[in-house]
Order: structure tokens, then sequence, then C-alpha cells
């Protein structure tokens, strides 16, 4: 039996993963140790995020199998980072594994999210593995820093904004949840070249999001124009399958991890004069002193829009 092939117990495990581990120079000690040390950039804030996926919750091991869950994983927390126009640096990794399979299960996670990590310059500098009898949960913390220009936060939406998505919505259940494209390069992009006043990443769907944004920058409202909304391909399947109209599922999915920002009209004049590389931008609405998110119909009417999107704690999931 060659090693390769010889079962591995937890500690094998680690040790699986932390030769495959590389760690850059922020990073004192990585894995190995009880605690990672690392050394922040002089004069950079840490930034902090977290995000736990469960099975049967976000993704089904059975059908997408855990190279994919690792990515997603990895994924929705670089998503995070980007969404405060910050730069991802370590991740912390803490699984329960199913029993059965347990050290494939966390082979194929593992080669999912290097392939983020590696992408992204993110140092693996630490975990828990634990196996039990129940489903697979994965929870990765990431640390990031600010740029010089600090953090840009949901609070800083001013009336008169113009509102920005950076890719089309909805549908991403039809399996593009699983291989969320994080918008750090363009987060930061857009932070160096313009005064970004507040931004997001879309999780639980833009009319949320945005409802997110209104609300912490002191109980605003915004108006969004129906025919300037991108919807996703993705969206046909997913209306078909349940009668609602593209349009609804293009502002109330979750899961489309693009970007969603505010910004002063002149600055968005020269934001667009800009052309930046490789940004999708689009204009998608107006933020209103008046505090009540609305909808502009291709009809030209108004009509109240729901800051409605996926909750777990819903009553009626
Ligand atoms: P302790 O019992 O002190 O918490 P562990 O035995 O759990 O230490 O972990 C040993 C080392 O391996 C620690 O550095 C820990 O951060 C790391 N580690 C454990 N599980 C993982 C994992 N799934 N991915 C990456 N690093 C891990
Ligand atoms: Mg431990």
């Amino acid at each position: 039996m060659s090693p390769e092939s010889k079962p591995l117990d937890e500690f094998g495990l680690i040790g699986w993963i932390r030769s495959r581990t590389k760690s850059r120079s922020q990073t004192i000690r990585g894995i190995g140790d009880d605690c990672a040390q690392l050394r922040p950039s002089p004069g950079s804030d840490l930034l902090i995020t977290t995000d736990m996926l469960m099975d049967g919750r976000h993704f089904e091991l059975a059908v997408a199998g855990p190279r994919a869950v690792g990515y997603k994983a990895l994924g929705v927390n670089l998503s995070d980072i980007a969404a405060m126009a910050g730069i991802p640096t370590a991740a912390v990794i803490a699984v329960s594994l199913p029993r059965r399979d347990a050290i494939s299960v966390a082979q194929g996670l593992h080669d999912g999210l290097s392939e983020l990590a590696e992408r992204f310059g993110v140092d693996l500098v630490g975990g828990d593995t634990n196996a039990w009898d129940g489903p697979l949960v994965i929870s990765i913390t990431l640390l990031g820093q600010t740029t010089e220009r600090g953090p840009v936060l949901r609070t800083g939406a001013k009336p008169g904004d113009l509102i920005y998505v950076t890719g089309p919505l909805g549908g991403s259940l039809a399996g593009r949840h699983l291989r969320p494209e994080p918008r750090v390069a363009e987060a930061l992009a857009l932070h160096e070249a313009v005064g970004l006043h507040a931004l997001v990443d879309i999780s639980d769907g833009v009319a949320a999001d945005l409802g997110h944004i209104l609300e912490e920058s002191g109980n605003l409202g915004a108006i969004l124009d129906a025919g300037r909304i991108p919807i996703h391909t993705d969206v046909e399947f997913e209306s078909l399958r349940d009668g609602r109209s593209p349009l609804e599922h293009a502002l109330h999915d979750g899961e489309d991890f693009e970007l969603c920002f505010t910004i002063a009209p002149e600055d968005a004049s020269r934001l667009e004069a800009l052309r930046l590389p490789s940004i999708v931008l689009h204009q998608i609405g107006l933020v209103t002193a008046e505090p009540s998110l609305r909808l502009r119909t291709e009809g030209d009417q108004v009509v109240p829009l729901e800051a409605r999107g996926f909750n777990h704690l819903h009553p009626s999931p």
C-alpha cells in the first residue's frame, strides 16, 4: 500500500492539509501550533467575517460533491471581504465531517477551497476537524485588511445617489450558487477609482441587501427601475419551474454574489467614463430621502417593493 492510499486519521489528515499549504510573509506561524500567529500590515485595520454552510441547507453534498462545497464555503466569505472593499489574507476552517467518508470529504473540501485560496492570495492558517454521525457542516472564518482608503460600509448612502450592481441577477439556485465569483478585485478597483458611498454583496437578493444599505444609512428609500435590472439567463429555468416572473427572481433570489453600491451622480458619470476593464456596471435605480423601497415598472408606474429575500429564520422557510 503506498503512503498516499493509507487511510488517514485526524492528525494524518491535518498533516496532509499542512503539507499542501504555503504561507505568505504575513503568516509567522500557520497550521501546527495552538494558534496561528499573523503580523498585520502596519496602518491597516483587520477585517473578520465568518460563514457556516450546512448540508441540506446551503448545498446537497450528495449532489454537489465536497470539492464544490469547499469552493463555495470560501467563496461566500471572500465575497464578504469584497463587500467592505478589503483585501483577504488568511482563513481558518472548522469542519464537522460525516463519519462515513470523513477523509475523502475533507480532502475534497480542501481541494475546492484551495483553488480559491490560491487565486485570492489567502493563507490557510488553521482550523478544527471533527467527525460525527450528522451531516457535513463547514464554517470558515476569513481575515482581511483594509486598504489605505479604509473600508466601504453599508452606512454611507445619501439621497440622490445612483445604485449600481456588477452583474446579472437571479436564478443562482440552478447551480451558480455553488460557483460564486467573489468580486474582490472589482471592489478594490472601484474603491480606488471613485468615492463609493455604500457597498454590500448580494447574498440574500438585491431587494433585501439594498434594503440593508438603506436602513443602515438612516432609513432612506430607493426607486429601482424594472427595465434596468439585469436578469441572469439562469432565471429562465427557475421561472419555468416555479412560474414566478424573471424580474421577481432577479430582485429576490439570493446568492448572486455581485456587488451592489451607491455613489453620487457626479462620481457615477466619472466612473462610467473611466471604463474600468472587466468591471460590469448596471445602474438600477436611485436612493431617495422618502424611506420606502419602490419599483418603477416598465409601464412607468411606481409601486411598493418588498425588501424581501432569503431569510433563514423566516417562519415558513
Ligand atoms: P487544538 O487541539 O490545539 O485545537 P488541533 O489538534 O485541533 O489543535 O489542530 C492542530 C493544528 O491543525 C492547529 O494548528 C489547527 O489550527 C490545525 N487544523 C485543524 N484542523 C484543520 C483543518 N481542517 N484545516 C486547517 N487546519 C486545521
Ligand atoms: Mg482544535
